[in-house]
């Protein structure tokens, strides 16, 4: 996804562009997730400045391909389950607020009119209607497609050639050689291999997601709703398992319940427990699924920053490299902002944000 951003805002910014992949479109992260382009789980900061970013850049793709990409404007709602939960989930909203998020508060009856099947006696929500939503790997094929660059698809970059000073000259495929004096590493949770090959260090590391998937339903859940437990546990950095529960419908009719996160390296065995506990948690914010089946389930690994922030920009390390990787369980929505500051850092105007958090050398101390 971030790739195919990266290659339509650089081609429309006037670069010849070739987009390479080891595998098919998609077939990373961007085919093993969800498509929730989100500013509600974003506390005031950089990366809630890029969704915001992100978001209306996603609003203005959306004229272009919006039936094809299955762009759904449908807002989000995050419900407490405590009066104080409901308290700490205010204040949160009250910072975004002042950042440029429209977030509504929701008393308990009037939540029941948004979100009739919740479980009775909940306290309060707080609804974000920026919230949206797109399919991710139709998003990326349409992106990549329109960006109109030349796509090489089952291609391993092996290395990254460089000049005698130690700028980027291009890459080194297993089906040969590429020349280009700028670089990309939009490699999601490969970003740390590709970023080695220029000789840089990067951190990206993969955080495990499951997401479980029930039978087609008719349109029980209207938005994406979430416990405010979430955003805790996206911004924690455990190693150990979080399942709060994220549950929405979608136009083909099953629910989505995500999503896990645990940090187990790559491993891609099937885990019971962890899909019980994401069926369990959603089940207790809309009771009606205890009675409906799962169909299967599926996992990807998203790519882990230590800081929860993506690397964005030129390496100041190696001339002619940039990264655009490290977005975490943020990379559908935050791709279009990627791709636009990217552009713009390759056609050297001034980024509409400011990348110094986003810095690709911002852990560089620490490896010495
Ligand atoms: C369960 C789960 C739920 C999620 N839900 C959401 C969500 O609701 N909203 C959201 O915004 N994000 C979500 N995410 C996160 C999102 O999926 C990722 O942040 C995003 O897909 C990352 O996109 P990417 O293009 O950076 O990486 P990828 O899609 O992984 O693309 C990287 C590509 O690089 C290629 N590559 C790697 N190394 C090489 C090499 N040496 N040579 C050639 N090609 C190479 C890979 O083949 C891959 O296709 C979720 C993730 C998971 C796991």
């Amino acid at each position: 996804m971030v790739g195919a951003a990266c290659a339509l805002y650089a081609a429309r910014a006037g670069l010849d562009v070739i987009l390479v992949d080891r595998g098919p479109v998609a077939g990373g992260t961007t085919g093993a997730g969800e498509g929730n382009i989100l500013v509600s789980d974003k506390e005031p900061g950089p990366e809630l400045d890029l969704a915001l970013l992100s978001g209306r850049l996603w609003g203005e793709l959306a004229q272009e391909f919006g039936a094809a990409v299955e762009y759904e404007a449908k807002g989000g709602v995050v419900v407490a389950s405590s009066p104080g939960g409901l308290a700490a989930l205010e204040r949160f909203a009250d910072g975004q607020r002042a950042a440029g998020v429209v977030a509504e508060p929701v008393a308990g009856d009037a939540l029941y009119d948004l979100e009739p099947h919740l479980a009775p006696g909940l306290p309060g929500a707080v609804h974000y209607p920026q919230d949206c939503q797109v399919m991710p790997a139709l998003a990326a094929a349409h992106l990549a497609r329109a960006s109109g660059a030349r796509l090489f698809t089952g291609r391993t970059v092996t290395d990254v050639l460089r000049t005698q000073d130690g700028a980027v000259r291009g890459v080194r495929t297993d089906k040969g050689d590429i020349h280009t004096p700028a670089l990309v590493n939009a490699a999601g949770t490969w970003g740390g291999e590709l970023a080695a090959l220029a000789g840089v260090r990067l951190p990206v590391l993969p955080r495990r997601g499951f997401v479980l998937v029930t039978e087609p339903l008719p349109r029980l859940v209207r938005h994406k709703v979430y416990a405010a437990d979430y955003v805790a546990d996206v911004a924690s950095d455990s190693a150990a398992l979080q399942t709060s529960p994220v549950v929405e419908g979608t136009a083909a009719g099953p629910i989505l319940i995500g999503s896990s996160r645990e940090r187990v390296g790559f491993d891609r065995t099937f885990s019971l427990p962890v899909v019980r506990a994401l069926a369990a948690s959603a089940t207790r914010l809309f009771p009606f699924l205890s009675d409906v089946h799962a169909m299967r389930a599926y996992l990807g690994f998203r790519p882990y920053m230590p800081d929860h922030l993506p690397a964005i920009g030129p390496d100041p390390r190696v001339p002619g490299l940039y990264h655009a990787c490290g977005h975490e369980g943020a990379g559908i929505g935050l791709a279009t902002g990627t791709g636009h500051l990217i552009a713009q850092a390759l056609t050297a105007k001034t980024p509409d944000l400011d990348l110094t958090p986003l810095r690709p050398d911002r852990f560089a101390e620490e490896a010495a």
